[in-house]
């Protein structure tokens, strides 16, 4: 019998070294793309996190990195920003084969906006300044900001190393030492992040990463009487208990970038149809429908309707799964078995409950072995059906046709969700009006795809709390501190 090797280096990375789980264990680690072996990965439970904890406070506490002087920072980040860049190839085959995202996204959009992220972080935070407070000229108040101290980062597998970065980067950037635990479907990527943080220059023991499950390695991270902050990004379900593990434990600060089932309004003077459907399909299809703000939850003016779902389904064959080796490819594999059969779950509850199926709906396999569901449309969706309400985290488009502009935004709102949130209309005031009333992070007029790592990204409601990108993400990973100074002014002054 042939035995397949391991191919990847599964360990943890612990105070600069690369290290077995302390008690030895380790788990499987299978491609979606074609149910291969890609090698044994660290199960790491409570002793590893203590071990990383403890780097990363020995980190801290001799200021090998906290004490650099922000330029200093930098400079490891611009640097590591350029190794990522170097290594796209490699990182982007390791997020393909790890959790199935097609190749040409996982090098133009992952690893290019990851690279673009911690650049960016480390180009800001020498030019970010403190405060004086206008108080009486008896004193001088200065408001200072300070890093936390460590910070633990848990992190999903739909964007593996870009949601790394958009935790690690700026907690860096701020000084902080972080212990980072990365999905266990998708741990390459966040273990070479930290090997190249180390050769960009970033003292051992500042970056560690802990592969393990979430219940064991998670839990242990969010509990942790020695982390100073909790930065999660994952389920709501989960984003719950991060916050009271933080209020269980010692008070972390806690912040999470949760689910979403952000509704796309179309209105029947929306400027572009064609644009507007082809937006509509490529933002809910993309990554396989792994994302977080795909607009899920379609509300077409009852009057284009037809002409719109005509459209849409024109545009499926551009969707079909295919290899996500293969460059061309543009929807790759379901992450594992167990998201197949969650997608598959869904699409039999909207078909029970009444929706129409329009298309797709079945699991198919263009590689042997792989994970993989025809794009799926529903027509003649409820707003009140569990296909609406669920994120569904699939290939799986809804739509709900309305005929009065007041009541579709009532419904977009009708979620716990409040992600990201479209309108579609070349009225001016309807746009305003609008956008103003839906309650989401981000609204995205006549348009879906604009994206900045300036801009903040996160939602309102149970989508989390707390903001990810921008200068907004430093808030996070910084406390304010006042430091008030007498100030006795000699006589005459
Ligand atoms: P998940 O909540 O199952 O897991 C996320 C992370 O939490 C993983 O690392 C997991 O191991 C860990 N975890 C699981 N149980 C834990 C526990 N008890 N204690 C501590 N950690 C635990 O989510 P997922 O399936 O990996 O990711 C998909 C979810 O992420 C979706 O809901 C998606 O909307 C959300 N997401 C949100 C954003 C955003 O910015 N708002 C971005 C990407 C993904």
């Amino acid at each position: 019998m042939t035995e397949i090797q391991p191919i990847f280096d599964g360990r943890a990375f612990i105070d600069g070294q690369r290290v077995g789980a302390r008690e030895g264990q380790t788990y499987a680690k299978h491609s979606p793309v074609d149910g291969r072996l890609l090698g044994d990965v660290a199960r790491c439970g409570a002793a590893d996190i203590d071990a990383a904890v403890a780097a990363a406070r020995a980190a801290f506490a001799d200021g090998r990195w906290a004490r650099q002087a922000p330029a200093a920072r930098k400079r490891v980040l611009v640097r590591l920003a350029e190794l990522l860049l170097q290594h796209a190839d490699e990182l982007a085959l390791l997020e393909t084969l790890d959790m199935g995202k097609p190749i040409r996204y996982a090098r133009s959009v992952d690893v290019a906006s990851a690279a673009n992220c911690v650049r960016w972080y480390g180009e800001a935070i020498d030019k970010v300044y403190d405060e004086i407070a206008p108080t009486p000229r008896t004193a001088l108040a200065l408001i200072t900001r300070e890093p936390l101290g460590v910070v633990g980062a848990i992190v999903p597998w739909n964007y593996p190393l870009l949601m790394a970065c958009w935790k690690v980067a700026p907690a860096l950037a701020a000084g902080n030492s972080v212990v980072l635990k990365p999905s266990e479907k998708s741990p390459y990527s966040a273990l070479r992040l930290a090997e190249l943080a180390l050769q960009a220059g970033l003292p051992p023991g500042v970056l560690n990463v802990v592969p393990g499950f979430g219940p064991e390695a998670g839990s242990a991270l969010a509990l942790h009487m020695d982390v100073d902050g909790i930065a999660f990004t994952g389920s709501t379900r989960v984003g719950k208990q991060i916050h009271v593990m933080a209020g269980q434990s010692n008070l972390k600060r806690a912040w999470t970038e949760l689910g979403g089932k952000s509704p796309n309004l179309v209105f029947a003077d929306c400027p572009d149809l064609e644009r507007a459907v082809q937006a509509a399909v490529g933002s809910v299809m993309f990554n396989q429908g792994e994302s977080c703000n795909a607009p899920s939850r379609l509300f077409v003016e009852a009057s284009i309707k037809d002409a719109f779902v005509e459209r849409a389904l024109a545009l499926l064959p551009r969707y079909q799964p295919a290899d996500p080796r293969q460059p061309s490819t543009v929807m790759g594999a379901i992450v594992d078995r167990i998201q197949l059969d969650t997608v598959l779950r869904y699409i039999e509850q909207g078909q029970a409950e009444g929706a129409r199926l329009l298309a797709g709906g079945q699991a198919v396999q263009p590689v042997p072995g792989g994970y993989y569901v025809q794009p799926t449309v529903f027509d003649g969706v409820r707003n009140d059906m569990t296909i609406a309400r669920e994120e569904i985290f699939g290939p799986v488009l809804s739509i709900i046709p309305f005929t009065d502009a007041a009541e579709a935004v009532r419904q977009a709102n009708d979620s716990i969700y409040g992600l990201q949130a479209a309108v579609w209309t070349r009225d001016l005031n309807k746009a305003h009006a609008v956008a103003r009333a839906l309650r989401a992070g981000t609204v995205h007029v006549n348009q879906y795809d604009e994206d900045d790592i300036t801009v903040p990204f996160g939602g309102f409601r149970q989508s989390g709390i707390g903001r990810d990108k921008s200068l907004h993400a430093l808030d996070k990973y910084t406390e304010l501190k006042t430091t008030w100074i007498r100030l006795d002014a000699p006589d005459g002054l």
